[in-house]
């Protein structure tokens, strides 16, 4: 028994010898992949080249690829590629099948992964996915973590995103240096998974506040008053959020956001009723009365059904106020 003891504790110190040199070599100044280049990827991927750092690059989108190859990004051919060349990758896809394809299918970075690489998914997806993708990856020598953000597409451009990440603590330090160059805050909320329920938490007010703040300016302007004005006050008022002073949902309210641009990039709708499904799932298993998220999960998916999947989740108001004309013209 004594023996065998020793024999543990022996091989044990050899793995944390060998991680410590894998952690050592994937250093601030090595490679960084990217996988994912969509609204929010093609920013977070623009500003880790900003800042100096080798990217190299994968999405199925050949025209989202050219615009990081042009601002001078290697490309990889499949996420196997980018998992040969980078000991540090990130992904920010839309959902937990693509995570897990991007992960573990034939071409996945897992197929090819180097021993003691940090891999860091912002996408926001099922927290059981975060959970098995990480078990996978240790059982390759790598570490997972996830790191979902919040902020949006501005937020992304600006590198000013808040990253909510679960994972080891040991290897937090490491993930947090990386963030810092696309994000103001990264905060650990605890072991791999909980970044993820972090995130379908935050995302459910978030469309709670967004689905109340374009009924009240929808009701405001059917009353007559100029949506500018009515956000002005409540942006200074108990009503203030920021779906209403930083986000509004009101085209020409603020310039620089979806709304006031036919509600294309952003957030979709689709990506929305997505968030609010696991929200409900995770109500559901814990018995967690969630009714007006509930609620916002069916109205963002009639909008899913009525077309406006792509649009940004702030067509909400869109959506409420041309209903309403449907309404008053029957
Ligand atoms: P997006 O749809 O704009 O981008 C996703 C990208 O992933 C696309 O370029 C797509 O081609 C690529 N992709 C899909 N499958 C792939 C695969 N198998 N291999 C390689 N690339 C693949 O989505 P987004 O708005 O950038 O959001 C990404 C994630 O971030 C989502 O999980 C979303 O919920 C979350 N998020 C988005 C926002 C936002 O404001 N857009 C804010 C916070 C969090």
């Amino acid at each position: 028994m004594f023996c065998l003891k020793r024999i543990f504790s022996y091989n044990l110190n050899w793995i944390c010898r060998q991680f410590s040199a894998s952690a050592a070599a994937r250093g601030s100044q090595t490679p960084v992949g990217f996988i994912g280049l969509g609204n929010m990827g093609g920013s977070m991927a623009e500003n880790l080249l900003a800042t100096g750092h080798r990217v190299i690059v994968y999405d199925k989108v050949q025209d989202s690829v050219k615009l990081l190859q042009d601002k001078g990004a290697v490309v990889g051919k499949n996420p196997a590629e980018v998992a040969q060349q980078a000991e540090r990758i990130i992904t920010m896809l839309p959902s937990s099948p693509h995570v897990q394809e991007v992960y573990l299918g034939p071409d996945g970075i897992l197929s090819a992964v180097k021993g003691g690489a940090l891999l860091v998914d912002c996408s926001t997806i099922d927290p059981a996915v975060a959970i098995e993708v990480s078990k996978k990856a240790s059982d390759k020598a790598a570490v997972f973590m996830d790191a979902p953000v919040s902020g949006g597409v501005v937020a992304a451009k600006a590198a000013s995103l808040t990253f909510m990440v679960g994972g080891q603590e040991t290897e937090f330090d490491a993930v947090k240096e990386l963030l810092l160059h696309m994000g103001k805050n990264v905060i650990r909320c605890g072991i791999v998974g909980t970044g993820q329920t972090a995130k379908i938490c935050n995302n459910m007010l978030l469309a709670i506040s967004m689905i109340g703040v374009s009924e009240a300016l929808n009701l405001g302007s059917r009353l007559g008053l100029d949506p500018k004005t009515l956000s002005s006050i409540m942006n200074i008022s108990t009503g203030r959020c920021w779906s209403s002073d930083t986000y509004n949902p009101v085209p020409g309210v603020i310039e620089g956001v979806p709304s006031s641009n036919n509600y294309n990039g952003g957030f979709g709708s689709a990506l929305m009723c997505k968030d609010l499904g696991l929200a409900q799932t995770a109500a559901i298993n814990t018995q967690t009365p969630t009714p007006l998220g509930s609620q916002a999960l069916q109205m963002y998916r009639t909008m899913v059904m009525k077309g406006y999947g792509l649009k940004d989740f702030s067509s909400v108001y869109k959506y409420l106020s041309t209903e309403e004309e449907c309404e008053t013209k029957n």
